[in-house]
Protein backbone atom coordinates (compact mmCIF):
# COMPACT_ATOMS: atom_id res chain seq x y z
CA UNK A 1 0.00 0.00 0.00
CA UNK A 2 1.44 3.57 -1.03
CA UNK A 3 2.55 5.59 1.88
CA UNK A 4 0.98 9.11 1.69
CA UNK A 5 2.58 11.54 3.08
CA UNK A 6 0.06 13.75 5.09
CA UNK A 7 2.30 16.93 4.36
CA UNK A 8 1.47 16.83 0.56
CA UNK A 9 -0.19 19.41 0.27
CA UNK A 10 2.89 21.90 1.33
CA UNK A 11 6.13 21.83 -0.71
CA UNK A 12 8.06 22.96 2.89
CA UNK A 13 6.36 20.60 5.55
CA UNK A 14 6.04 17.71 2.56
CA UNK A 15 9.79 18.08 1.99
CA UNK A 16 10.93 17.77 5.37
CA UNK A 17 8.69 14.90 6.47
CA UNK A 18 10.40 13.20 3.44
CA UNK A 19 13.61 14.00 4.80
CA UNK A 20 12.45 12.73 8.41
CA UNK A 21 11.36 9.70 6.48
CA UNK A 22 14.17 8.69 4.73
CA UNK A 23 16.51 9.37 8.17
CA UNK A 24 13.81 7.08 10.27
CA UNK A 25 14.70 4.25 7.71
CA UNK A 26 17.94 4.43 7.40
CA UNK A 27 18.83 4.70 10.93
CA UNK A 28 15.38 3.30 12.49
CA UNK A 29 17.64 3.52 15.92
CA UNK A 30 18.56 6.72 15.74
CA UNK A 31 17.16 10.32 17.31
CA UNK A 32 17.59 12.71 14.45
CA UNK A 33 17.86 16.44 15.66
CA UNK A 34 18.08 18.69 12.55
CA UNK A 35 17.96 22.39 13.65
CA UNK A 36 14.47 22.90 11.95
CA UNK A 37 12.01 24.97 13.70
CA UNK A 38 9.51 23.23 15.80
CA UNK A 39 6.93 23.08 13.69
CA UNK A 40 9.35 21.58 10.58
CA UNK A 41 10.15 19.43 13.53
CA UNK A 42 7.07 17.98 14.14
CA UNK A 43 6.94 17.25 11.18
CA UNK A 44 10.43 15.71 10.79
CA UNK A 45 9.90 13.66 13.71
CA UNK A 46 6.30 12.73 12.28
CA UNK A 47 8.21 11.29 9.07
CA UNK A 48 11.27 9.58 11.16
CA UNK A 49 8.76 7.92 12.99
CA UNK A 50 6.39 6.30 9.65
CA UNK A 51 10.10 5.24 8.38
CA UNK A 52 11.45 3.63 11.26
CA UNK A 53 7.85 1.43 10.86
CA UNK A 54 8.16 0.92 7.23
CA UNK A 55 12.01 -0.49 8.03
CA UNK A 56 10.98 -2.71 11.05
CA UNK A 57 8.05 -4.52 9.13
CA UNK A 58 11.25 -5.73 6.60
CA UNK A 59 12.31 -9.42 7.47
CA UNK A 60 15.51 -9.47 9.05
CA UNK A 61 17.33 -11.17 6.18
CA UNK A 62 16.27 -8.29 3.86
CA UNK A 63 17.48 -5.21 5.45
CA UNK A 64 15.37 -5.15 8.99
CA UNK A 65 18.41 -6.63 10.81
CA UNK A 66 20.28 -3.21 12.03
CA UNK A 67 23.71 -5.08 11.90
CA UNK A 68 22.86 -5.76 7.95
CA UNK A 69 24.31 -2.86 7.11
CA UNK A 70 27.22 -4.29 5.37
CA UNK A 71 24.92 -6.82 3.30
CA UNK A 72 22.56 -4.58 1.90
CA UNK A 73 24.57 -4.91 -0.94
CA UNK A 74 24.21 -8.84 -0.98
CA UNK A 75 20.63 -8.83 -0.54
CA UNK A 76 20.10 -6.50 -3.17
CA UNK A 77 22.12 -9.02 -5.71
CA UNK A 78 20.18 -12.05 -4.03
CA UNK A 79 16.90 -10.81 -3.73
CA UNK A 80 16.43 -7.79 -5.57
CA UNK A 81 14.80 -3.49 -4.76
CA UNK A 82 12.05 -2.55 -3.73
CA UNK A 83 10.47 0.97 -3.72
CA UNK A 84 12.01 2.62 -0.39
CA UNK A 85 8.58 2.98 2.02
CA UNK A 86 5.86 2.43 -0.70
CA UNK A 87 6.64 6.04 -1.24
CA UNK A 88 7.18 8.21 -4.30
CA UNK A 89 9.01 10.94 -2.07
CA UNK A 90 7.48 13.88 -4.47
CA UNK A 91 8.25 16.84 -1.98
CA UNK A 92 11.91 16.38 -1.84
CA UNK A 93 13.95 18.35 -3.82
CA UNK A 94 11.72 21.07 -4.15
CA UNK A 95 13.71 23.67 -5.50
CA UNK A 96 14.58 21.94 -8.39
CA UNK A 97 11.78 20.89 -9.75
CA UNK A 98 11.43 17.25 -7.67
CA UNK A 99 13.70 14.44 -7.19
CA UNK A 100 13.12 13.74 -11.33
CA UNK A 101 14.90 16.77 -11.79
CA UNK A 102 17.40 16.01 -10.10
CA UNK A 103 17.97 12.71 -11.24
CA UNK A 104 18.20 13.82 -15.11
CA UNK A 105 20.84 16.43 -14.32
CA UNK A 106 23.09 13.65 -13.51
CA UNK A 107 22.27 10.35 -15.65
CA UNK A 108 22.16 9.87 -19.04
CA UNK A 109 18.90 8.92 -20.43
CA UNK A 110 17.50 9.33 -24.06
CA UNK A 111 15.87 12.60 -25.06
CA UNK A 112 12.57 11.12 -25.94
CA UNK A 113 12.22 9.00 -22.72
CA UNK A 114 10.14 10.57 -20.06
CA UNK A 115 10.84 9.46 -16.36
CA UNK A 116 7.91 9.31 -14.13
CA UNK A 117 8.09 8.02 -10.17
CA UNK A 118 8.34 4.15 -9.35
CA UNK A 119 5.11 2.82 -8.58
CA UNK A 120 4.54 2.60 -4.85
CA UNK A 121 4.21 -1.41 -5.08
CA UNK A 122 7.63 -2.18 -7.48
CA UNK A 123 9.71 -4.47 -6.60
CA UNK A 124 12.04 -6.41 -8.90
CA UNK A 125 15.73 -7.57 -10.14
CA UNK A 126 18.73 -5.27 -9.32
CA UNK A 127 21.40 -3.88 -11.92
CA UNK A 128 19.47 -4.49 -15.37
CA UNK A 129 20.13 -3.57 -18.43
CA UNK A 130 19.20 0.12 -18.91
CA UNK A 131 19.32 0.60 -15.57
CA UNK A 132 21.43 3.35 -13.46
CA UNK A 133 21.75 4.26 -9.72
CA UNK A 134 22.24 7.68 -7.89
CA UNK A 135 22.83 8.18 -4.71
CA UNK A 136 21.11 11.65 -3.41
CA UNK A 137 21.25 13.46 -0.47
CA UNK A 138 18.01 16.01 0.18
CA UNK A 139 19.94 18.30 3.00
CA UNK A 140 20.71 21.81 1.80
CA UNK A 141 23.02 22.27 4.42
CA UNK A 142 26.25 20.88 1.98
CA UNK A 143 29.51 23.17 1.78
CA UNK A 144 28.90 24.30 -1.65
CA UNK A 145 32.26 23.32 -2.55
CA UNK A 146 31.83 19.83 -2.15
CA UNK A 147 31.88 17.66 -4.77
CA UNK A 148 28.43 16.84 -6.27
CA UNK A 149 26.65 19.58 -4.52
CA UNK A 150 24.16 21.57 -6.60
CA UNK A 151 23.05 25.00 -6.96
CA UNK A 152 20.35 24.68 -4.80
CA UNK A 153 22.34 23.04 -1.98
CA UNK A 154 21.14 19.32 -2.31
CA UNK A 155 23.89 16.36 -2.95
CA UNK A 156 24.08 14.00 -5.68
CA UNK A 157 26.78 10.76 -6.25
CA UNK A 158 28.14 9.74 -9.82
CA UNK A 159 25.79 7.88 -12.23
CA UNK A 160 26.47 4.07 -11.46
CA UNK A 161 25.92 0.92 -13.14
CA UNK A 162 25.29 -0.74 -10.00
CA UNK A 163 22.91 -0.32 -7.03
CA UNK A 164 26.06 -1.42 -4.86
CA UNK A 165 28.27 1.21 -6.31
CA UNK A 166 25.54 3.93 -5.91
CA UNK A 167 25.23 2.32 -2.31
CA UNK A 168 28.82 2.79 -1.65
CA UNK A 169 28.52 6.39 -2.41
CA UNK A 170 25.43 6.83 -0.11
CA UNK A 171 27.32 5.27 2.77
CA UNK A 172 30.49 7.16 2.05
CA UNK A 173 28.34 10.48 2.33
CA UNK A 174 27.30 9.86 5.82
CA UNK A 175 23.97 12.06 5.93
CA UNK A 176 21.06 9.17 7.06
CA UNK A 177 18.89 11.19 4.75
CA UNK A 178 20.86 10.08 1.56
CA UNK A 179 18.71 7.91 -0.68
CA UNK A 180 19.70 5.41 -3.59
CA UNK A 181 17.47 6.03 -6.80
CA UNK A 182 16.93 3.55 -9.02
CA UNK A 183 16.82 5.31 -12.48
CA UNK A 184 15.52 2.48 -15.51
CA UNK A 185 15.07 3.64 -19.34
CA UNK A 186 13.41 0.30 -19.98
CA UNK A 187 10.27 1.37 -17.80
CA UNK A 188 11.28 4.82 -18.19
CA UNK A 189 10.46 5.07 -13.99
CA UNK A 190 12.91 6.63 -11.10
CA UNK A 191 12.20 6.04 -7.43
CA UNK A 192 14.09 5.37 -4.36
CA UNK A 193 14.60 1.89 -3.69
CA UNK A 194 16.15 -0.44 -0.87
CA UNK A 195 17.21 -4.27 -0.76
CA UNK A 196 14.84 -7.14 -1.08
CA UNK A 197 11.45 -7.80 -1.16
CA UNK A 198 8.89 -5.26 0.16
CA UNK A 199 6.85 -6.40 3.74
ZN1 LIG B 1 23.90 15.17 2.66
Amino acid sequence: MATINPFADDPVTGDVWEQGFLAGHSEPEVDHLPPFSPELLDAFQQGESAGRDERRLLPPAEGGDETSEGGLAEVAKDVGLHALGHCAFEKLFGAIGGLIALVITVVQIPGDVQLRPLEPDWEGAADQPDEQYVALCPRIDHPLAQVGVTQDGYWTGLAQPTYADALSEAQGHGHSETTVCRVSVQDATCGAVWPGKSN
